[in-house]
């Protein structure tokens, strides 16, 4: 029998880690099956639980179970810890295994596949939730000269401002006090999914600044045509994140390093 592998959240319909995986298995000879699963809101652990009595050996999280996938874990990784959130876990025995990819995924996309370098640039990350937490400090490792976190719910960004905190050039604050202007804007919020938009004013963009929305397969959110009508050159989604962090799992899981480049050509989206 195939090793047993998925993908839950809630919703789950509009996950592309199926068709990634399964591309990643074919393409590195891997025998294994990966499905999509949608918890109730408050089933995620008894399902969890399920998949893994049913021979399942690991499972990548998305919103909005990644709390709860760090604090159903009996082993929580470095990368988990410090995001307080998971987005994979590993079944091995007894044991139930967290990390977190999403930061080191944003990385390789922004400095790999786009060419943006993070050290000495002022990077300003909108969104205080799991996705932000667990991308904040592999940003930071980059040395950026400045990272501000902007969130609706303000004291949630200025406590991970503070959790980080010292020495870091981090500060936490709320939309109408962002300060200055910025060569990477990260939308790390999930109001696209909804059609919505942070309130941000267009003067946060620096000139040749990217614009990078997490979100993936949207085409042009109302994040990036605010960017774009602000004059911004560089916008990007999320899709290569996405691959990348898959890519991570699925070393992760076995051992093998699957090549990312033809599945993000083949599933962007235009910005249009
Ligand atoms: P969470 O539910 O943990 O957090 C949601 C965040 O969005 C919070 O900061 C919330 O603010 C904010 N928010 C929601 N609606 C609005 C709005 N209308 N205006 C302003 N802020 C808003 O979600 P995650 O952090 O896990 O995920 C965020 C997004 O990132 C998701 O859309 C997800 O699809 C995407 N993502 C993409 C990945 C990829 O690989 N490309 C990987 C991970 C995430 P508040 O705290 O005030 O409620």
């Amino acid at each position: 029998m195939s090793d047993r592998y998925a993908v839950i959240g809630n919703p789950i319909g509009h996950s592309k880690s199926p068709l990634i995986h399964t591309a990643f298995a074919k393409a590195t000879n891997q025998d294994l099956e990966y499905t999509a699963i949608e918890a109730q809101l408050d089933g995620f652990a008894a399902v969890v639980h399920a998949f893994r009595a049913n021979g399942g050996k690991g499972l990548n999280v998305t919103v909005p179970f990644k709390l709860q996938a760090f604090e159903l874990a009996t082993d929580q990784l470095e990368r988990a810890q410090l995001a307080g959130a998971a987005n994979a876990l590993k079944f091995e025995g007894d044991r139930v295994v967290a990390d977190n990819f999403d930061g080191v995924a944003l990385v390789r996309d922004l400095q790999r596949n786009l060419s943006v370098a993070l050290k000495g640039r002022r990077v300003l990350l909108l969104g205080a939730g799991g996705a932000a937490r667990g991308v904040l400090l592999p940003l930071l490792a980059e040395r950026p000269a400045e990272l501000a976190i902007a969130n609706r719910t303000v004291e949630k960004a200025q406590e991970l401002a503070r959790t980080v905190g010292a020495g870091n050039h981090i500060v936490g604050c709320g939309y109408g006090d962002i300060a200055g202007t910025f060569d990477i804007v990260v939308n790390a919020t999930s109001a696209s999914l909804k059609g919505e938009l942070p309130p941000i004013v267009p003067a946060v963009f620096a000139t040749d600044a990217l614009a990078y929305e997490m979100v993936y397969g949207k085409g042009l959110t109302p994040f990036l045509r605010l960017a774009q009508n602000a004059g911004v050159k560089r916008l990007a989604d999320g899709v290569g994140m996405l691959v990348e962090q898959a890519a991570e799992a699925f070393v992760w899981w076995r051992g093998v390093r699957p090549q990312t480049r033809t599945l993000i050509d083949k599933l962007t989206v235009p910005l249009t």
